[in-house]
């Protein structure tokens, strides 16, 4: 399997914790510059066979009807297509109309990732999402009336304590009930990400306070056993869905496998090699527009960085990985330092008590970080 990623660096405003590659889009010709751009990127690999897409952004769906018919054309002009088995679009729910939605399914769009974060009013405005609760319930019902039959919901833990809900429980009462709203909803899929903030100097940093390490701990493991009871077993630290609903194209990244990434900032990875596009929009529209790949880095990652990433994102997944895998070729005395190490994880409710495969529990997913660096020291250790 082999996976695209196509990113759309345009919003239509800026959410205040943002830290996506993105920016508001103030002139229409600029979007339909950057398609071209995009177009031209792709007769770059033509030929190449993809078997999962997924159109990120930004928001993807400010795209017209007809910059969605010139992107499927180049797609299908460039690639081949004919074993897709996941076409994801990532929707912010205020851009849905029905007319674009058909014609995104006829594209073959069939998984939609629509970004909620939250339903409650007060907490949208807050950080400046410019979605509604009934923009998200309206643009549910038109995907599913397109024939969508793989709904994601993407919530953010976190948002609801902002300077327009400064009170600790009245946040955790929003969380619940949008843990609530997005169940009711039945989709298939629901991803919750806990809100970091990535810079102090960001608006959110300074304006909005934020729950303690014990209250995300709480209202982490409070939906973990939640939307299991509802259906929705979690597979990975950040997603949770229907069995057989689990995303293919994450789970290809997950896994290792081989991806490409297209447009501004994106990043593939092809067996050992690493390129990264060029971040800045101004260099992505010149090199491409004069012909040129616009990669702006590429990386040979060696064996330890191979092994650190399998790692990290293996134990990031409920499924985790072979303990013989993480334990072979390691000489004695390193052995027994990581074996007692895994043993204290088990005793303290870390890691599951199997012995034969390492995966995290839901309270090891919080401290994943500190566990994955400690077991990496601890294998390099000379
Ligand atoms: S919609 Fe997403 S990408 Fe756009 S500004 Fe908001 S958080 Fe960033």
């Amino acid at each position: 399997v082999r996976s695209l990623y196509i990113h759309i660096p345009f919003c239509r405003g800026t959410c205040d914790y943002c830290d996506f590659l993105s920016f508001p889009l103030d002139r229409e010709e600029v979007l339909q510059r950057y398609l071209e751009a995009l177009c031209v990127e792709m007769a770059f690999y033509s030929g190449e066979v993809f078997q999962t897409l997924y159109l990120g952004g930004g928001t993807p769906s400010i795209l017209s009807a007809e910059q969605i018919s010139m992107i499927d054309r180049c797609l299908h002009d460039s690639f081949n297509l004919d074993g897709l088995r996941e076409f994801t679009l990532e929707v912010n729910p205020e851009t849905v109309d029905p007319v674009v939605a058909r014609r995104w399914t006829r594209a073959g769009v069939n998984r939609v990732s629509l970004g909620v974060q939250s339903f409650d009013e007060q907490v949208l405005s807050a950080h400046h999402r410019r979605a509604r609760p009934c923009d998200v319930h309206r643009a549910f019902q038109i995907f599913r009336q397109c024939g969508v039959a793989n709904l994601n919901v993407d919530l953010i833990l976190g948002l609801q304590l902002c300077h327009a809900v400064p009170e600790e429980r009245a946040a955790v009462r929003i969380f619940e009930e949008d843990l609530n709203r997005a169940v009711a909803l039945s989709p298939e899929h629901i991803s919750l990400y806990i809100l970091s903030l990535p810079e102090e100097s960001t608006s959110t940093a300074k304006e909005h306070p934020s729950f303690s390490e014990q209250t995300v701990e709480n209202l982490y493991l409070h939906p973990v056993r939640f939307l299991a009871d509802h259906g929705f077993p979690q597979y990975e630290i950040s997603n949770f869905a229907r069995p057989g609903f689990e995303s293919v194209h994450n789970r290809q990244y997950w896994r290792g496998g081989e991806y490409r990434g297209l447009g501004l900032g994106s990043v593939s990875t092809l067996g050992n090699r690493r390129m990264r596009n060029v971040e800045t929009l101004q260099d992505y529209l010149h090199l491409t527009e004069s012909g040129r790949r616009p990669v702006g880095e590429m990386e040979v990652l060696d064996s330890p960085v191979l092994k650190f990433e399998k790692i990290m994102l293996a134990l990031r997944q409920r499924d985790g990985m072979d303990s013989g895998e993480l334990l072979g070729g390691m000489p004695q005395p390193r052995k027994s330092e990581l074996l007692g190490y895994l043993t204290s994880l088990r005793k303290l409710g870390f890691c599951e008590p199997a012995e034969r495969r390492l995966a995290l529990t839901p309270k090891g997913y919080l401290r994943s970080n500190v566990i994955i660096a400690d077991i990496i020291r601890l294998m390099a250790n000379p």
